[in-house]
């Protein structure tokens, strides 16, 4: 079972001083504008057992998957630079083994910032194509208004695949494979057979709306679209760990790809009758489901804009 594990408190504090601003990644897509968000050298990394050798490891940006035995360690994302002491710390008390793959779900820097760094600790990266196509150059998140310009050279994922690839590590087979225009152009979704475990990356937010980057090739209708490929995959007792939000599970999952999908058709409908923009957000589409999905970092009515402009491309 999932939830109801014991989680492994493992408090570790990262030790550097913050690079940049504290507040740099204020407008970061997990992360709330609040003033009182901490400094990354505060930000605790919490290490949750999911099932077996599999772990979900949770500090500021996207939550990590963690496989731990006899071969090494997988690691899935690997949030800010700032963070990776606290990472590390946070692996190191599992294990004595090193970080032999890192394993980044898509290209945004709350899963991507500490690539350079487990690269110079002899971890090999691995990403879809498209992630390290993106990660090589100046990016644009017009929904943030933000600029990305490109990471090192050591930063890039140095094994890229265009379809599916699998591990085999530590007792477990892990399949990563490709979502097409899903969150972004590049996603990955990573699932553990033995364990019964999926990591979804950012195409999955337990309890929220999530950010979609269309900008990046993503699209709502390709995530619902992945969302059905995971649940055809998976049972009541596979453990789901979103790319923000709790560890979740199928039933979640359904409530999540029932709420997309309610949401699209009903501004596919609006924008069908030609409905601008406002008259789409007074409209009022997301209505059924704010109270349950409408309280994190994307709010009611910026998920209508970017759904519209999603639909509207
Ligand atoms: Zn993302």
């Amino acid at each position: 079972m999932i939830a109801s594990l014991t989680p492994l408190m493992l408090l570790v504090l990262s030790g550097l001083p913050a690079a940049g601003h504290a507040n740099e990644d204020s407008n970061d897509e997990e992360t709330s504008t609040s003033a009182s968000t901490p400094p990354m050298e505060e930000i605790q990394v919490t290490v949750d057992q999911v099932s077996g050798p599999v772990y979900m490891l949770t500090g500021r940006g996207g939550n990590l998957g963690l496989c731990i035995g006899e071969d090494g360690v997988f690691l899935i994302d690997d949030q800010y630079a700032p963070m990776t002491p606290a990472i590390r710390q946070a692996v190191a008390q599992l294990t004595d083994k090193p970080v032999r793959f890192v394993l980044n779900t898509h290209w945004h820097s709350d899963h991507t910032g500490g690539n350079e760094n487990f690269g110079e600790f002899g971890a090999v990266i691995v990403a879809h194509d498209n992630v390290r196509v993106r990660l090589s150059s100046d990016q644009v998140m017009p929904f943030m208004g933000r600029e990305v310009p490109a990471s090192p050279a050591g930063a890039l994922p140095v094994v890229t695949f265009n379809d599916t690839v699998s591990f085999h590590l530590n007792g477990n087979t892990i399949r990563a494979f490709h979502a097409a225009a899903a969150h972004t152009d590049g996603d990955a979704i990573v699932h553990f057979d033995e364990a019964n475990v999926v990591h979804m990356g950012d195409i999955f937010w337990n309890g929220f709306y999530p950010f979609i980057d269309s900008h990046s090739g993503g699209s709502i209708r390709g995530t619902v679209a992945a969302v059905d490929t995971v649940l055809l995959l998976i049972d009541d007792e596979t453990a789901v760990i979103a790319g923000h939000g709790a560890l979740g599970d199928r039933a979640q999952l359904i409530a999540y790809r029932d709420m997309l999908q309610g949401i699209a058709d009903r501004i596919q409908t609006l924008l069908d009758a030609g409905k601008t923009l406002e008259e789409t957000q007074a409209a009022g589409p997301t209505a059924d489901w704010d109270a349950e999905w409408g309280g994190g970092f994307i709010k009611p009515e910026a998920f209508v804009r970017m759904v519209y402009e999603d639909l509207a491309q």
